[in-house]
């Protein structure tokens, strides 16, 4: 109250006992959820009848231009030979902003990976106003700051784009390692479409590419790896996306780590059920299915959703399909500027667990370049958990919130003593200092960021329509 965070007095419910204070606390309560709801309302997942009649269209669209059929849309090969690259193409199928179409264009003349899947593209609304779409959009059509700075870095690895150093924790070709007792796989380095903040854009040199699969002798290597090093018990198969391998092909594979005794749990590292549902077939279920034995191994399935548009029906048979095969499906948020309004999150976290997935982290968006439109400040991420996810169940709001340090890992930034503000910049930039989560453990170094400026943020906001004063107590955290 002295800081003046808050208006006017305090809580009728203060002033007494009993009935009476519980039942004013309790309308105190229903006025908290009032408001979230308010905001909830602007944030509709993708099931609602409105929305699949949109899209419905949409699809319809998409096929007559492709000259295609109901039975192609259900394929998911088809999808993948239809991955829509081109400017040109893509303003046929949904109008582009005059940035949009430039960006894309520009990164068309670059070779700079692009994509959307004829599936996704369906999920996207037909005119540009980004009204209800704008995180779908900005998740993959990249910005032209964004095309501007990778044309400039070329696809090097020298660049700030590796910004987690993998090229420093890889002990040999396919593997990652940054924690004891886990490890990551990289089957192979593409997706069905691009991230535009992916964390491994330096590595993925185009959307769905044949020849971007590592070999089998290196592939069989990497496992000759994990069998020979036993402390590892949990294995994260990743890449890009290793849905994108044959059935047969990931057969192999789950059957070679399955193997080793030390493996007990193996995540796949999967964004089809968001890019490509239609990937999910009775046979990959079956396959994978199969592997899943409790007691013994358990098989997981990592997802990244990034806003509640991006659910659909065909989504929700997918998330089911697992589960109803005994498999737990997490998701990973990255936080971006493009999802990071008042209960934005809160509304992904409801529709998620609603269709059968449990919020597990949210990332701060990595402090690359060519990405600095995307991110969000830290002070929002802790804003976000304290007065929004909080008030939401503890079986919803299941998520961690996280900073990645380069080479180490994950530093929990709810954990205060594990970072710490060491300086503020004169255009108020705050610099922090991380601790490695192996602080007290063993030698690491701290890292030192520089966060982007709380009050650009905020402007920027304000131009996308947001009330600044919502956002007011943001300057309280650190
Ligand atoms: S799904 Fe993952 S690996 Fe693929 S582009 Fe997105 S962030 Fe990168």
């Amino acid at each position: 109250r002295k800081t003046d965070v808050y208006e006017g007095r305090l809580p009728l419910y203060t002033e007494y006992e009993g009935r009476k204070a519980a039942r004013l606390r309790s309308e105190e309560l229903s006025g908290m959820a009032e408001r979230m709801q308010q905001f909830l309302d602007l944030y509709p997942s993708g099931l609602s009848e409105e929305t699949e009649e949109k899209r419905n269209i949409n699809k319809l669209r998409i096929l007559e231009y492709f000259g295609a059929d109901e039975t192609d849309w259900e394929d998911w090969n088809w999808h993948l030979r239809h991955v829509v690259r081109k400017a040109k193409i893509l303003d046929k199928l949904i109008k582009l902003t005059d940035e949009e179409y430039q960006a894309v264009e520009l990164a068309n003349e670059h070779e700079i990976p692009f994509g959307i899947t004829p599936y996704y593209l369906s999920l996207i609304d037909f005119e540009s106003h980004r009204e209800k779409d704008y995180a779908l959009r900005a998740q993959v059509i990249p910005t032209l700051h964004y095309v501007n700075k990778i044309k400039d870095f070329g696809i090097d690895a020298n660049t700030s784009m590796d910004f987690m150093l993998e090229r420093d924790t890889s002990p040999i070709e396919g593997i990652t390692r940054r924690y004891p007792k886990i490890v990551i796989i990289k089957p192979i380095l593409t997706c069905p479409q691009i991230c535009v903040y992916c964390q491994r854009n330096w590595q993925i040199k185009d959307v769905y590419s044949a020849d971007a699969a590592i070999s089998a002798d290196k592939l069989e290597q990497a496992v000759q790896w994990i069998k020979k090093t036993p402390e590892i018990n949990e294995v994260l198969i990743t890449g890009g996306d290793p849905l994108l391998l044959s059935d047969e092909k990931i057969e192999k594979l789950l059957e070679r780590l399955s193997a080793i005794d030390h493996v007990v749990r193996i995540r796949i590292g999967t964004r089809m059920l968001v890019t490509l549902p239609q990937r999910i077939t009775d046979s990959l279920l079956r396959i994978i299915s199969r592997f899943n034995v409790p007691g013994k191994r358990e098989v997981i399935i990592m997802t990244h959703f990034e806003h509640s548009y991006e659910i659909s029906s065909q989504t929700l048979n997918a998330v089911q399909k697992f589960r109803q095969n005994g498999m737990e499906i997490y998701n990973q948020l990255v936080y971006t500027f493009y999802n990071s309004k008042r209960f934005e999150a809160v509304a992904l976290r409801l529709a998620l667990r609603s269709i059968g997935v449990t919020p597990y982290y949210t990332f701060n968006t990595k402090g690359k370049d060519e990405t600095y439109e995307y991110r969000v400040p830290i002070p929002r991420l802790l804003q976000e958990q304290q007065e929004e996810a909080r008030l939401l169940p503890g079986t919803v709001r299941t998520d961690e919130i996280v900073f990645n340090v380069p080479k180490l890992g994950k530093n929990y930034l709810r954990a205060g003593q594990h970072h710490d503000v060491i300086s503020i910049l004169p255009d108020g930039r705050r610099v922090y200092e991380f601790h490695p989560w192996e602080k007290k453990i063993s030698q690491a170094d701290t890292y030192i960021y520089t966060d982007v400026s709380i009050y650009d943020y905020l402007e920027r906001l304000q131009k996308s329509g947001e009330k600044i004063s919502d956002y007011k107590t943001i300057w309280y955290y650190y």
